[in-house]
């Protein structure tokens, strides 16, 4: 790379992180309520979920009371595959997703006739942000040569300009498949999964180059010192984290197969590199271990970000309940994009449904 494209590059990436940053400076914590207004609201929630015919369904790392109403209330708690299937499936009249933004956009392609709400429309993801569309586009224009392959944490117009969009959970057997019909890969938009899969996989993919701002933080370093603090500890980490965090992993994996293997190895200590709203699913289905959160970089910049998402944090009670009292904070998605995005996410679900979808490393 000449002097002159590297300072473009480094510009573009300084450019980014500003984005970032201005968006993490709006994501505010709601307050924690006390029990006893906690238990009330759920059940005025509860109430009008049932005359409203709605179904609440909340990623793994929103608060643990979404989940536990979820769960009870008839919905679902799952990674965003999942959700996704869940949320086309259900009879519901309205879907009220937790989560982020691309999560609720997804839901809402998927189940066109349903009400899509959320909590807050301002929840959203550092690898959204960093992959706008008409950079996104042009990238792809430049390399029409590649199939594109993007995550699911990307806007309704990045997904309706890829072939294939994917979850943590399938990426890997997608671009497997892939590879054997001789297809050379665009990946969008983290970094650190695309060189996971390329290096897993070894298929020729060009990546993007963006980075989840949670699992990002995650240090090889800060691992191996707990290790010597629990030496029979397990590793399991979310393959958005660095490759010297996976490299050292005993399992890579989505957060509904971090859990599958909490449950199935037989470790008592486990160390857990991802969003630590997964340990409320932990413990439960694993209540006899000790779940540790993996180190970050500790006092950097980015710390509001360390081992929780912001946004993922912006979800609460009394937003869901204002929203879906007053049915606001609909997801909208203008009707000839969500059919172009509908085409490869529905082409990820159909692959889903045909393939058996297990943990992928070294466990
Ligand atoms: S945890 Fe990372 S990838 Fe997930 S929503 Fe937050 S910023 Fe995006």
């Amino acid at each position: 790379m000449g002097d002159s494209s590297l300072t473009e590059k480094m510009d573009s990436l300084a450019s980014d992180q500003e984005v970032v940053r201005r968006y993490l400076d709006r994501a505010e914590a709601p307050e924690q309520l006390p029990e006893a207004e906690r238990r009330q609201l759920e059940s005025q929630i509860r109430e009008l979920m049932r005359v409203k015919n709605a179904r609440l369904v909340a990623h793994y790392y929103t608060e643990s009371s979404l989940q536990d109403l979820a769960e009870d209330s008839g919905g679902f708690v799952g990674d965003s595959l999942e959700m996704a299937r869940f949320g086309r499936d259900c009879d519901a009249d309205i879907l009220m997703v937790a989560g982020v933004r691309f999560m609720g956009e997804s839901a809402k392609i998927l189940s066109p006739d349903k009400l899509v709400l959320m909590p807050t429309l301002e929840a959203t993801c550092s690898l959204d942000i960093a992959c706008p569309i008409e950079r996104f586009a042009s990238f792809c224009d430049e390399h029409g040569d590649r199939t594109v392959v993007v995550y699911a944490n990307t806007s309704a117009a990045v997904k309706a300009r890829s072939d294939w969009v994917v979850t943590s959970s399938i990426a890997l057997d997608v671009v497997e498949h892939l590879m054997e019909r001789g297809e050379k890969i665009l990946w969008a938009p983290d970094k650190h999964l695309g060189a996971y899969i390329r290096k897993t996989t070894g298929a020729d993919m060009l990546l993007w180059d963006a980075a989840c701002i949670v699992h990002e933080e995650f240090k090889a370093r800060g691992i191996e010192d707990m290790l010597s603090m629990y030496p029979a500890a397990a590793v399991l980490a979310h393959p958005e984290s660095p490759d010297a965090v996976l490299e050292i992993a005993d399992v890579v994996g989505s957060t509904t197969q971090i859990i599958n293997a909490a449950k199935q190895l037989p470790n008592q200590d486990i160390i857990v590199a991802t969003d630590q709203g997964i340990f409320h699913k932990l413990q439960q289905l694993s209540p006899g271990k000790r779940f540790i959160i993996a180190p970050t970089a500790g006092n950097d910049a980015t710390c509001k970000s360390c081992a929780h998402c912001p946004w993922m944090a912006m979800n609460s009670l009394q937003a869901l309940y204002a929203s879906l009292l007053n049915e606001t904070n609909e997801v909208e998605v203008e009707s000839e994009l969500a059919e172009q995005a509908m085409l490869p996410l529905k082409r990820m679900l159909e692959f889903a449904e045909k393939s058996k979808l297990g943990v992928k490393g070294k466990a």
